[in-house]
């Protein structure tokens, strides 16, 4: 029998009406545990408590809040290997690479700690004698915080963090493929000196127990990353209330390798862009667009990269690509390739199912040339270990192809003219911007989020996130006579 891990309610941990196993996708027969799945009542019981605690909260003083964040990220650092181990066993990510996601996420809960005693408000005069206007940022109430599978700690202490530090209560339905590191994560809050209730766990379905938080009338925001399709679900159950909403979504990233550039660099790049993680980023640069006079060179340099990358189990020495995370993912990655070929792609190298001394969900890492940007391929997210090539003629016609899609987050260039990158960082459409550095890869104290169909609301990350977890209050004050 799997060991059975609960959900946080009010304070109690509590078993759900069913529970789904989690199993590791290096090593399918490596059952992780048997996470519980709330049901509607629980539901109800727990933005009900979310309302309580968030009062409470609210009113904690600045110290004691500053203290209850600075815990989180002060001992999801100390057990950065610990944890990171934990996350890449049911993700699927090589342990270094989920050490550090851990770490980063105890990042977010110390860089918000900080932001706790940076409240300032404003004020001003009024254009009326004698009344002075005093303007400030209030807590929303309970914010139900949805989040993927692929950063299964980091995306959600970016969330979590601020929207704790800004005196909210919160509610989180995490990814159902990656409830370990949520579970973990959930422990460490439990004991951080909140209230009861004032930060809950609500693992379950996302078409369920997803659907009814973001459209439950007692919640004040939802912070939702996730695909372009459920993302539209979430806005559409948020809207019902009026309920205000944020969402980071899908991606179809360009990286514009120009022949001017450092060679090296730009492989580089594009393997770390678009390869790490198994590819399963949103920010991957996907789409490869490669100037003609180099188009050639940089295609059979970066197959030699990708040939040379150690496939493996995520936790074995010297792996440096895991798994994909899922069966269901990696079908659809297999699909995808079939497509590509059926449409007209050349696959350069890689693409396939891999079988390894563990029954996983492997592949090698692929590489598609000679495509154009109309095909499926370069206009719809793939989320797989796969690049495609288009063969541009300049940087003109690179930038306009860049800028045709639906998606906008992340835009790269490889050139040593700072001309042309200045022209990039200014006119492509996207909410991120990299110069001769890979798509992948941000800090965390600056805004993070994408235009277009990549993101709708306030940007999240930095001191930006205030714009969603905190509502203005304007207050006008007649001081009166001093005599
Ligand atoms: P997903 O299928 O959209 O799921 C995201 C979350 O939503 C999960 O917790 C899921 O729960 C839940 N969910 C599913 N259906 C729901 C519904 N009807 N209502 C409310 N919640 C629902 O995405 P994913 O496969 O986990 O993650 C990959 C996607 O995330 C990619 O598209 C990627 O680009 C995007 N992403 C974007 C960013 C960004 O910042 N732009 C960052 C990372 C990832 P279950 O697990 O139970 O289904």
């Amino acid at each position: 029998m799997a060991t059975e891990f609960k959900n946080l309610i009010d304070g109690d941990w509590t078993a759900g009406a069913a529970t789904v196993e989690n199993i590791n996708p290096s090593d399918v027969s490596d059952v992780i545990g048997a996470f519980a799945q709330a049901d509607a009542a629980q539901l109800d019981d727990a933005v009900a408590a979310g309302r309580s605690a968030q009062r409470l909260w609210g009113a904690t003083g600045l110290e004691a809040r500053q203290a209850a964040l600075d815990f989180v990220g002060q001992e999801l650092m100390a057990r950065a290997d610990e944890l990171g181990t934990l996350l890449s066993r049911e993700e699927g990510k090589p342990r270094a690479e989920g050490k550090g996601e851990v770490y980063r996420a105890g990042q977010f809960f110390t860089y918000y700690a900080a932001e706790v005693l940076r409240q300032l408000g404003e004020n001003a005069d009024s254009v009326r004698p004698d009344i002075e206007i005093d303007i400030r940022r209030e807590p929303m109430g309970v914010i139900a915080v949805i989040s993927p599978w692929n950063f299964p700690t980091a995306t959600a202490a970016w969330k979590i963090a601020p929207a704790l530090a800004y005196g909210n209560a919160v509610i989180w339905k995490p990814a159902n493929q990656t409830p370990a590191s949520a579970h973990a994560l959930a422990e460490i809050l439990s004991r951080a000196g909140m209230p009861a209730g004032t930060f809950q766990l609500l693992m379950g379905s996302g078409g369920k127990i997803g659907n009814a938080l973001s459209g439950h009338p007692g919640i004040s925001g939802v912070t939702f990353t996730g695909s372009l399709g459920v993302g539209k679900q979430v806005a559409a159950a948020a809207s019902a209330n009026l309920t205000k909403y944020q969402l980071e979504l899908g991606s179809k990233n360009a990286l514009l390798v120009m022949d001017d550039c450092d060679l090296d660099l730009a492989v580089a790049g594009a393997v770390a862009g678009g390869y790490s993680g198994t590819g399963q980023k949103c920010t991957a640069s996907s789409r490869l667009l490669v100037h003609k006079s180099v188009h050639d060179t940089f295609v059979a340099r970066l197959m030699t990269a990708l040939e040379a990358i150690k496939i493996g189990h995520a936790l074995h020495e010297g792996t440096q690509m895991g798994p994909v995370v899922s069966a269901g993912q990696l079908a659809e990655n297999l699909g995808w390739i079939a497509k590509a070929r059926k449409d007209g792609a050349e696959i350069a190298t890689g693409g396939e199912r891999l079988t390894l001394e563990h029954e996983g969900h492997y592949m090698s890492p692929g590489l598609l040339v000679g495509t154009t940007n109309d095909m499926a391929l370069n206009r719809e997210e793939m989320f797989a270990p796969v690049a495609a090539v288009q063969k541009i003629d300049s940087y003109e016609q690179g930038l306009a192809i860049a800028n045709d899609t639906e998606f906008g987050l992340v835009g790269g260039i490889f050139t040593n003219s700072l001309a042309r990158a200045t022209h990039f960082r200014r006119n492509i459409e996207s909410g991120c911007v990299t110069v001769n550095l890979p798509t992948a890869g941000t800090d965390y104290h600056v805004p993070f989020g994408g235009r277009k169909n990549s993101s709708s609301g306030p940007r999240e990350q930095g001191r930006s996130a205030a714009e969603f977890y905190t509502q203005v209050k304007t207050a006008y004050i007649r001081a009166g006579d001093p005599e």
